[in-house]
């Protein structure tokens, strides 16, 4: 059975490496521009080895170009790219990407459709007496044992993509990278592939950067996370803390519903349309003070703050609308069946929790 952790400890003993730094990718001040135009502008982040990293971030913040780079496929301007602690890619130095240890996955699977299943995995893999059975072995580790001869236009959309996946292991990377690996799935098979794949990297214990614009697939698959806009990492960090303490009000809305209340600051409490609420900092000005919808509740009451305008019962939960009389909407998730019904005067309120505050923009 293929073994890339085996095989990537026999690697790291035969050069006298270090562990420590195999799967290792660093990313340090990197710029990279297109016909004179900056798209990245500074980028730094790292991975470590066996760690899965989600870049994440809206259509033309730059996840794909920073991808391609350190694949080798870019051109960095400025900054330094390392794999396994070995510089690859600096202002005058650009190691081509064969050589690079990286495996990449593509946003389309690229698979070539003249070619059978084993065909496919076994291109770029040297000529030697061993190949025939590193395909069999990568085909069985994704769960396509037997289904080398099939071709691509034969197989479903999930094992297409098993096939990708096979594909970039079989040369053993050290690192996998893939371009948004579960977008042309549908959004059931996707989930089912998303965590098999999950499963696979985790069991391998192999170190993959993925890019994803979909906040969730980047909670769930990514050890860490990171938050990208226009070019630049806005926030680095675990899925937790990125949701808890979002860096700004921006990433606090990208990654999660997110109702920001307007409200005047003194000290650690403002006076917002829903009352006096207490935050994490202090402050003395004008603030958005961020309340997540898990942290609402929402109360039958005369002489509440506001009309309820949408209950959307869900099942495990229920989202509620106010309209505030102040003007601004607050949404509420809530557990269990619905109490309130459209149209009911409420009052609402947090769970009491200290809320992150922002000064208004
Ligand atoms: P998406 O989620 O839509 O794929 P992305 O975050 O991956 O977007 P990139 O594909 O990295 O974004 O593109 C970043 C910016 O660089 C965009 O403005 C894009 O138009 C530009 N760009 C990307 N590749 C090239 C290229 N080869 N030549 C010129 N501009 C490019």
């Amino acid at each position: 059975m293929l073994n890339i952790k085996s095989a990537q400890r026999s690697r790291s003993a035969s050069t006298g490496g270090d562990d420590l730094l195999l799967g290792r990718v660093d990313v340090c001040d990197v710029q990279v521009a297109f016909d004179g135009v900056d798209v990245l502008h500074g980028i730094n982040f790292d991975v470590a080895p066996g760690e899965i990293v989600a870049l994440l971030g809206p259509s033309g913040c730059g996840k794909t170009t920073l991808l391609r780079s350190i694949a080798g496929l870019e051109r960095i301007v400025a900054g330094t790219i390392s794999v396994n602690g070995n510089e690859v890619a600096g202002r005058r130095h650009h190691v081509r990407p064969e050589a690079r240890k990286v495996g990449l996955v593509f946003q389309d699977w690229a698979l070539f459709p003249h070619m059978s299943v084993a065909e496919n995995v076994s291109y770029g893999l040297e000529s030697n007496s061993n190949r025939d059975d590193q395909v069999s072995e990568v085909l069985e580790l994704v769960g396509l044992g037997g289904l080398g001869h099939r071709m691509p236009a034969t197989l479903s959309g999930g094992q297409q993509q098993r096939v990708a996946l096979a594909r970039a292991l079989a040369p053993q990377p050290s690192v996998l990278l893939l371009d948004e690996p579960f977008s042309n799935l549908d959004s059931g098979l996707r989930v089912q592939v998303r965590a098999e794949v999950h499963s696979l990297l985790a069991g391998l214990g192999i170190s993959a950067v993925f890019v994803t614009h979909d906040q969730e697939e980047a909670f769930v698959l990514g050890d860490r996370v990171a938050v990208m806009r226009d070019g630049n990492v806005e926030q680095f960090g675990s899925p937790a803390a990125i949701y808890e303490h979002p860096s700004s009000a921006w990433v606090a809305e990208f990654v999660g519903d997110a109702n920001f209340l307007r409200g005047v600051a003194r000290g650690a409490s403002a006076l917002t349309p829903i009352g006096q609420l207490t935050l994490s900092d202090s402050f003395d000005c004008e603030v958005d003070v961020l309340l997540r919808p898990e942290h609402v509740s929402v109360t039958d009451d005369e002489s509440g703050h506001g009309i309820v305008s949408n209950v959307e019962y869900i099942g495990h939960d229920h989202m509620v609308q106010v309209d505030l009389d102040s003007g601004c909407r607050v949404a509420a998730r809530i557990s269990g069946t619905p109490r309130v019904q459209r149209g009911q005067r409420v009052s609402v309120g947090s769970d009491g929790s200290a809320c992150l505050a922002f000064p208004a923009s």
